[in-house]
């Protein structure tokens, strides 16, 4: 993978990041391709058309159906990324086991082991272009100091073990929370990973430098401004040379708010998840609920503003809920498109914006 920066706008950046099926323009949005959306029956193209931008799919659970191919059961020429699944880990709670080694895994008596090189390896063999690595996170919100410096070292210790298979396409994830002393531990970590020319315990071969970095372990109920203030503290401490993904995060405000700090990409369920459950997204930063009654004769169109397939269809919100009500599949995926591709524009229109030098202007048109 290589990154290049075309321009910048303050600390916001337009670049490219190139990789090995593809070239996509940054700010880039993933389209997570989840279990939910594969459980549905739904397909990529079924959301979007756009192909310049990440699938993303999970690690952990392709490895657990035996999955070889990172494109498996669906039709996607496009870069792919691989998230190790870290996040859902913590979801899961009592059923899993951390230790040094990995993540163990225990669900309806079924046992799992995964470690941090299998990952890798994992991702290497089932052609993934940009690989997340095996990390430990903690609930954002959690009160106990030391569970954030145990989660940066941790992730520091897997990261070492996930070394020397593809450095080139590996992030490493910065984690801590929102706790600076964890936080530091981790971007110091971070930044030899990134320059690499590390060498090893025994005096061994330096290490190539890691192509990429992720922020994690934010957007998990803390306050909006805490998470900027936490992306500002790590970004001002990372090279500016490498691409700088931020996890879970894809929320529409949170996405212009982070560009201006200098975030490269972003990944996340909220577009998707929350059409499917009739939340609509409209241009602007404004959302309505499709199984509200007022619309049940309201005979506009989702978005007067979005060019997506389902606005220009000219459907109207009334025929939309009534089929929504109705549990209609359709609906529930052009709700979903809809979502996603107001990201896909917002996304967009703010590299446009960072390449002629106006995102400040697009950013408070957005907040009106
Ligand atoms: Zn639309």
């Amino acid at each position: 993978m290589e990154f290049r920066i075309l321009a910048t706008d303050g600390r916001a950046r337009a670049g490219e990041l190139i990789t090995d099926h593809g070239v996509v323009p940054t700010p880039t949005i993933t389209l997570n391709y989840t279990r939910a959306l594969e459980k549905w029956g739904f397909k990529p193209e079924d959301i979007t058309t756009a192909r310049d931008v990440i699938l993303l799919r999970n690690t952990f659970w392709m490895r657990e159906a035996g999955a070889t191919d990172v494109r498996e059961g669906v039709d996607w020429p496009g870069p792919v990324m691989a998230d190790s699944g870290g996040f859902q880990m913590v979801s899961l709670g009592r059923h899993v086991r951390q230790t040094l080694r990995g993540i163990g895994l225990a669900v309806k008596g079924k046992q799992s082991f995964i470690t941090p090189r299998e990952v890798v390896e994992w991702g290497r063999g089932a052609n993934v272009d940009l690989i997340m690595p095996l990390d430990n996170t903690v609930y954002t919100m959690d009160k106990n100091p030391l569970k954030f410096v145990w989660s940066a070292i941790m992730t520091a210790v897997w990261f070492k073990r996930s070394r020397g298979i593809a450095d080139d396409k590996l992030y490493y994830i910065v984690q801590g929370g929102l706790n600076k002393l964890a936080r530091q531990i981790s971007l110091w970590d971070a930044r030899r990973q990134l320059r690499g020319k590390i060498l090893t315990a025994n005096g061994g071969t330096p290490q190539n430098a890691v192509a990429a970095v992720a922020i994690g372990g934010l957007a998990w109920d803390e306050p909006r401004s805490a998470m900027y203030k936490m992306v500002e503290f790590c970004v001002s401490r990372l090279p500016d040379d490498k691409p700088r993904h931020l996890l879970g995060v894809c929320k529409p405000i949170d996405i212009l708010e982070c560009i201006e700090r200098g975030i490269d990409s972003f990944d996340g369920i909220a577009a998707t998840r929350e059409g499917r459950h009739g939340r609509v997204w409209l241009w602007g930063g404004q959302y309505f609920d499709i199984n509200n009654a007022r619309y049940a004769t309201d005979k506009t169109g989702l978005d007067s503003q979005c060019n997506c397939p389902v606005c220009r269809s000219g459907v109207s919100r009334a025929d939309i809920r009534a089929r929504f009500k109705a549990g209609d599949r359709e609906v529930m995926r052009q709700l979903m498109a809809h979502n996603w591709h107001q990201n896909y524009r917002l996304i967009s229109t703010a590299r446009q914006a960072i390449l002629e030098g106006r995102f400040q202007e697009l950013k408070t048109s957005w907040r009106g």
